[in-house]
């Protein structure tokens, strides 16, 4: 009876949130979850397969991927594709999408929520894309958070797919007794690296680990004198191009994608090794990964006419870098339009952009860059500081901004916001899209 109701509720406040004009990704499960507190548990019982995606970055791509192809596949699942990756937003998707013949649930879960979470759910697998710095005021060190994960995941059985290359993340074998390590061979790719490498300790001894390759951070082949080390893995990529979109190679298999940014070919291992985990073969897998476009601001790409842009959101350095990194690979004149809010999500702290490689801006075939959001300012200062020479233009509103940087006609709009940033910023390019293809 409590379910009954808890269910009907959730689906009512959906309806009353949607007449509202809001997404209302977490207010079914706020709901639900205020008249029965065991409503995940009991929802989550009825499938057969819950597959949780967790990392700092990249765990939407991934999450997206693997939904993308289950569905191109003709695969009922349930799946919180709207960012709602915390315990309301689970339990809306699992009350929202539940279907009578839906099997798999694919979960992109907060790595903060993890612990909270896996109290109510416990996930047949789940997969770890990497560790990096990022919300550090919420979840304390890295060590800390990865041990608290590691607390939560023990003992119950649960299937890890964990990047070998990242010791934060394979050091998570500690916590279960089958695991299946991805990653990429050396020299797979030339990735731009960064120049942070505050992380590269060994995650169980506290010694400077060894590298014998680095693909970008702590990112690489990496050994330590206790024994710790970069393990085997079952899936790897053993090569890819950008053009700018990723050409992956895994084995004898090429998937031609339709994203970009070196990184995610990190996260299309990850949803690869997932899904052949699933049972997908390579046949079913390239129906996904060769359809799949982002739309969620995670390099997306645009194109009309002769005007292109891509956007991706960066909410820390690593994300930056990435980013800026883009442009290089893109030939030709460039436009940036970079925002920085600073409102409750975003982080009052901007200062993390001083950790970012904007000095990447000055070697690149630039035309003007474009600052925007409530902390404007700081970017110009942080460009100027950067030694960039070309114009930097100060529009504080991210809709004037955006609508400013189609005026480069010639040039491909590399759009880059933080979070609150996002949205305006994708409405506005949406909306100018639009409008070139309607002349
Ligand atoms: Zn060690």
């Amino acid at each position: 009876m409590r379910y009954w109701t808890a269910t009907r509720l959730a689906k009512l406040a959906r309806q009353a949130s949607k007449a509202a004009g809001k997404k209302g990704t977490d207010l079914p499960g706020q709901v639900a979850r205020r008249v029965d507190k065991n409503i995940l548990r009991k929802l989550a019982s009825q499938v057969d397969e819950i597959v949780f995606i967790s990392g700092t970055n990249g765990k939407t791509t991934t999450s997206n991927l693997i939904g993308h192809t289950l569905k191109a596949n003709d695969i009922e699942i349930i799946h919180n594709n709207e960012g709602a990756n915390m315990a309301a937003g689970i339990t809306s998707a699992f009350i929202l999408q539940n279907k009578k013949n839906t099997k798999i649930a694919v979960i992109e879960i907060d790595e903060g929520s993890i612990p909270r979470v896996l109290n109510e759910v416990t996930p047949t697998m789940m997969v770890v894309t990497n560790f990096f710095r990022d919300q550090m005021d919420r979840f304390g060190e890295i060590d800390i958070m990865v041990n608290n994960i590691a607390k939560a995941i023990n003992n119950k059985g649960i299937k890890l797919l964990l990047n070998a290359d990242d010791p934060f993340v394979s050091r998570l074998k500690i916590a279960s007794d089958t695991v299946v390590y991805y990653g990429m061979k050396a020299h797979a790719h030339e990735f731009e690296q960064s120049t942070m490498n505050e992380s590269r300790y060994c995650p169980n001894c506290g010694r400077l680990l060894h590298y014998d390759y680095i693909q970008y951070n702590q990112i690489g082949h990496y050994h330590c004198e206790c024994g710790f080390k970069r393990e085997d893995t079952q899936y790897e990529v053993s090569s890819f191009t950008l053009t700018p979109f990723i050409n992956l190679n895994i084995g004898s298999k090429t998937f031609n994608m339709k994203i970009a940014g070196d990184f995610n070919a990190y996260n299309a291992i990850a949803a690869y090794s997932v899904l052949r985990e699933l049972g997908i073969n390579d046949d079913g897998i390239r129906k996904g990964f060769e359809t799949y476009t982002s739309d969620n601001g995670r390099m997306q790409y645009f194109k009309q006419d002769s005007k292109e842009a891509m956007i991706n959101l960066a909410k820390n350095p690593a994300g930056m870098n990435a980013s800026l990194s883009v442009g290089e690979q893109l030939s030709g004149s460039k436009v940036y339009l970079i925002s920085l809010n600073d409102n409750a999500a975003d982080g009052r702290d901007t200062s993390w952009i001083y950790d970012a490689d904007f000095e990447k801006l000055t070697r690149q075939q630039i035309e003007t860059i474009i600052v925007t959001g409530t902390r404007a300012e700081e970017l110009q200062l942080r460009l100027k500081l950067a030694g960039v020479t070309v114009p930097v233009i100060l529009e504080r509103d991210i809709y004037k901004a955006t609508a400013k940087s189609m005026e480069y006609k010639e040039s491909f709009t590399v759009a880059i916001p933080n979070y609150s940033s996002l949205a305006p910023m994708l409405e506005q390019l949406n909306h100018s899209f639009e409008e070139v293809k309607a002349k």
